[in-house]
């Protein structure tokens, strides 16, 4: 259903951005891959999405936290597969600290990879959505949009500002085609779980296992972590034309968690 459509699935190496770039691919859209890791392994991925579904697929290795980088990456991607059509904000990152002791310099980080490299890849990449009288702006951020937790003070104010930049522009290319919304996940079983949950048990006093399901899953009435392909299924189906009247919204896949 995507066939002749291109997406920039940003953060697509790994964990949720990875799900959706495959699914993307799978209804047809040419990929463009952003991230980081092993060159070879990403190599491999890009490949593979690529021969598995006869789409095209091309790496772009760009720092989301530095603008240069991003307009740089916007160059490159119109030059290798022209205009994007589908733009699936994800690049994100998390740090866990008191606020006291919180680092000025992964404050910094946080926020520009969470929220201000939204800001840039959207602004870029509108004039042609618009003009092309079609496009899909969907922005991964989070259960935290919505509501906070302790500790996450930087992650949780990015993603409350992805939350209002998402209805803010959503109303202002409303008329022309173009939707823009938001998904919250809950918890995803993902490297960037998996690798908060040192510093949680540091910061709360727990054992790791005691952080998975005291604090994690307690907060899911489902007892489950969402999945990555759950998460994919929503993004492909807020891509075609049954979602054209979705716009400024904000979709929870929390297992329940902020109906409490
Ligand atoms: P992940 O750590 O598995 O993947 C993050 C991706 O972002 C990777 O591809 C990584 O290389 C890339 N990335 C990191 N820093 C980057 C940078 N400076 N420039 C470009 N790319 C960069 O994480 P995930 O769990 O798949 O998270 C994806 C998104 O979903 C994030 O925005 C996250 O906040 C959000 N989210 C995750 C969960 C969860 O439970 N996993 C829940 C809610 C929201």
């Amino acid at each position: 259903k995507l066939e002749g459509k291109t997406a920039l699935v940003t953060g697509s190496t790994s964990g949720i951005g990875l799900g959706i770039a495959q699914r993307l691919a799978n209804e047809g859209a040419n990929i463009a891959l952003n991230g980081f890791g092993d060159l070879d392994e990403i190599e491999s991925i890009r490949v593979a999405i690529e021969e598995s579904n006869g789409v095209t697929v091309r790496y772009f290795p760009s720092d989301l936290t530095q603008v240069d980088q991003i307009e740089a990456m916007m160059l490159s991607i119109a030059q290798e597969l022209g205009c994007v059509d589908i733009l699936v904000n994800n690049a994100g990152m998390q740090h866990v600290s008191p606020v006291e002791d919180f680092p000025v310099a992964s404050w910094d980080k946080v926020i520009a990879l969470n929220l201000s490299a939204v800001f840039h890849t959207t602004r870029l990449l509108i004039p042609a959505m618009k003009e092309n009288r079609w496009g899909r702006i969907i922005n991964i951020a989070s259960a935290h949009a919505l509501i906070a937790s302790p500790y996450k003070s930087a992650y949780v104010s990015a993603k409350h500002g992805v939350a209002g930049f998402t209805k803010s522009v959503a109303l202002e290319v409303a008329g022309d085609g173009v939707t823009v919304n938001a998904i919250c996940p809950g918890y995803v079983w993902t490297p960037l779980v998996e690798k908060q949950i040192p510093d949680t048990a540091k910061a709360r006093g727990l054992t790791e296992e005691q952080v998975v399901n005291d604090v994690l899953l307690a907060r899911q009435p489902t007892k489950a972590f969402v999945t990555v392909d759950q998460v994919a299924a929503y993004a492909s189906f807020l891509c075609g034309d049954e979602a054209a009247s979705i716009t400024g919204s904000l979709q929870s896949i929390d297992g329940g968690w902020t109906a409490s």
